[in-house]
């Protein structure tokens, strides 16, 4: 950490030379990748975009140095790409395709060109497999720490909620979960970059999963009811489709997918591996209702219910779960989203 800090010291002074245009000229030309529906990208005084004939979506996150991230642990690069990787993480849960990404970035004095060149190239890696346009932010400085703020927008002809969970829909998810939230705490074990993930063990493939992860479109679904993505872990954001549609649900926690390289670092550490993918939180998968039907590719890991909250295990036994996140059992550190975890 000390080190990074120094290095990144000794040439803060390269970004105080190339001045804030000077920075904005150097964004402009690694974004000159713009799509065709982008008319003006940066620029000018704003962008300007063909209009869509179906509806438009609008998501904005923010992560800031010392809360989301810690630079001793991520590179620009990882930085850049999850940045725009939970931004298209919540226009896929609309059921959207992502489109222009707006990057306001206030940086301190110890971040220096290079970094914001790695930060863009992470940005443009994840914006390519999206056709995502970077068209336009603000630039300033910042006193305390990297400030990241993107507004993603994206587009659909039908976009689906949170709130359209109906008794009897089942609920499935599309991917494995808590490999993010182990990978979360072996870096925290770590405390140093990874800068290459091969040769690759289970350990590199949760953190990889932690620091990059890559948010993937639903496919068909027949009378898809209600969506989100999982950022805050499933508890929680199972909580909020409950909340929001007036329903309750029942999960069996020995059908939520486990990844192989999840279950063997957990068996290291000596944690139940379902307390990540239950509560671990940012493993950007979604989460959705729809009646049953077998042509649906994700996990059924439950069915919804009139009211309650339940999880059962392969002994039958029934337990209320709450919206909890990891930092209700365990207070030593911090995920992402500022819960302590450890
Ligand atoms: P103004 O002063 O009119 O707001 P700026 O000088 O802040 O204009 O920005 C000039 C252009 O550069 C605009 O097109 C703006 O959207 C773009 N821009 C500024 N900062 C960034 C950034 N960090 N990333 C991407 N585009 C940026
Ligand atoms: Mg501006």
């Amino acid at each position: 950490m000390r080190m990074n800090r120094n290095r990144m010291a000794a040439k803060s002074s390269k970004l105080s030379k190339l001045g804030e245009f000077g920075l904005i000229n150097s964004i402009q030309s690694q974004c000159r990748n713009t799509n065709s529906s982008v008319l003006l990208g940066i620029g000018d005084d704003a962008a300007a975009v063909t209009a869509q004939k179906d509806h438009t979506l609008i998501t904005s996150d923010m992560m800031i140095e010392g809360v989301h991230f810690d630079l001793s642990f991520t590179t620009f690069h990882q930085l850049g790409y999850k940045f725009l990787a939970v931004n298209i993480s919540d226009i896929l849960a609309m059921g959207g395709k992502p489109e222009h990404f707006i990057v306001s970035i206030g940086v301190p004095d110890t971040v220096n060109a290079k970094d914001i060149e790695d930060l863009y190239s992470g940005i443009l890696k994840i914006a390519n497999k999206y056709n995502v346009s970077i068209i336009g932010g603000d630039t300033c400085a910042s006193l305390q720490g990297l400030v990241l703020s993107g507004t993603l927008t994206g587009n659909a002809r039908h976009f689906v909620t949170r709130s359209g969970a109906r008794v009897g829909d089942s609920i499935y998810v599309t991917n494995t979960l808590g490999d993010s939230a182990m990978g979360l705490k072996l870096l925290n074990k770590r405390r140093k970059r990874v800068h290459k993930f091969t040769p690759s063990s289970p350990g590199l493939r949760v953190i990889k999963k932690h620091l990059m992860p890559d948010p993937a479109p639903l496919g068909t679904v027949p009378a898809l009811t209600s969506m989100i993505d999982i950022s805050d872990g499933l508890l929680i954001d199972l909580s909020h489709i409950c909340d929001k549609s007036k329903v309750g649900a029942m999960i069996y926690k020995e059908r939520i997918p486990l990844s192989k390289e999840l279950t063997i670092s957990a068996k290291k550490v000596g944690i139940d591996p379902y307390l990540f993918a239950l509560k671990g939180g940012e493993d950007y998968a979604l989460l959705f209702t729809a009646p049953e039907n077998n042509k649906i590719k994700a996990i059924k890991i439950g069915e919804i219910i009139k009211k309650g909250r339940y999880i059962i295990d392969s002994s039958g036994k029934r337990s209320t779960f709450k919206p909890e996140g990891y930092d209700h059992f365990d207070n030593t550190a911090r995920n992402s989203q500022g819960n302590r975890i450890e």
